[in-house]
């Protein structure tokens, strides 16, 4: 996926109930409109702390695409009259399933001024649970009054096809499915993809891997020497806990296990429970939301490595 420093934008206001009735999301064609919009009404129906947790009954709906809430205009084909006035009927109903409802609306730039007019009046005075993403290639093929009416985002991030070749420019010793997470890591930002491959970063998934093998085999003595001993600074501490967010959410993200994510550990094929890695995820998130409000850094190990063994036996 592309633009995650948009999508991490966003879930950040979401999380502080900072969130818009309605936004006109643009960029060009193959950047990743739906994808964002999606993530998007994943953060707003999450019903966990940490959205999106990418766990939840509601996140799991939304990424297997049979969310009752979310409903889609224009995707394979231009959005029309009849499409808005459905939007506006279903927006006089109660969401099926949680507070919100999200109508999103792609080739926003193909709607004619008589359907935008007509989508002006759920814009201008939308009802409380409904949030609108209205995605465009270009802003300039829409009324000035609509789009005075929606908060602004605009996508940029590079495709994987022009990061691809930068990356094996610069890496090439890397093996292909190294390129593929980095690309991934990178979510269309060479800059965070290139650091994916960088030798620090590799060394530290090392340890962190090392770690989640250690605590759900409930080796307390590993885990100790892992993260008691070594000697962190806050920053080196925040890092080792955004690199364990970031594996922990590659495993989660795995298609081939239903209730399981799997782990290659000395050529063996390593199953974790992805419940235990859903908790696993909030207790790093909670020890950097304590080093966030400056709490003591080895009281932050400390617990942290409580919490993590207690949360691997999940
Ligand atoms: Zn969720």
């Amino acid at each position: 996926m592309y633009n995650s420093e948009e999508m991490s934008l966003f879930s950040a206001r979401a999380q502080k109930g900072l969130c818009s009735h309605a936004y006109i999301v643009d960029g060009v064609n193959g950047i990743g409109k739906l994808d964002f919009a999606l993530y998007c009404a994943q953060t707003i129906l999450c019903t966990e702390h940490n959205r999106p947790c990418g766990y939840c009954n509601q996140c799991r709906k939304v990424i297997n695409g049979d969310h009752p809430d979310i409903f889609i205009i224009g995707k394979d084909k231009n959005p029309l009259i009849d499409d808005v006035r459905e939007i506006i009927r279903r927006s006089n109903l109660k969401p099926n399933d949680g507070e919100k409802q999200v109508f999103i609306i792609c080739n926003g730039n193909k709607l004619n001024s008589v359907s935008q007019n007509a989508l002006l009046k759920i814009i201008e005075e939308p009802p409380q649970s409904v949030v609108i993403f209205l995605l465009t290639e270009s802003r300039s093929s829409l009324l000035p009054t609509v789009l005075s009416r929606g908060q602004r985002v605009h996508l940029d991030g590079m495709r994987e096809s022009e990061i691809e070749p930068l990356l094996r420019k610069k890496y090439p010793a890397a093996e292909d499915v190294d390129i593929k997470r980095a690309l991934v890591a990178g979510a269309g930002n060479f800059g965070k993809a290139s650091k994916y491959l960088s030798k620090e970063s590799v060394s530290l998934r090392e340890k962190v891997e090392k770690l989640i093998l250690c605590a759900i085999s409930g080796d307390n003595f590993g885990v100790s020497s892992l993260i008691i001993v070594p000697n962190h600074t806050r920053d080196g501490l925040r890092n080792f806990l955004q690199a364990f967010t970031d594996y922990v959410t590659e495993l989660q993200k795995q298609k081939y296990g239903v209730k399981d994510a799997y782990i290659t550990a000395n050529g063996r094929l390593l199953a974790i429970n992805k419940r235990a890695l859903a908790y696993m995820s909030e207790v790093a998130f909670n020890g950097m939301m304590a080093l966030e409000n400056s709490a003591n850094v080895n009281a932050v190990k400390s617990k942290f490595t409580l919490d993590l063994l207690r949360a691997a036996k999940k």
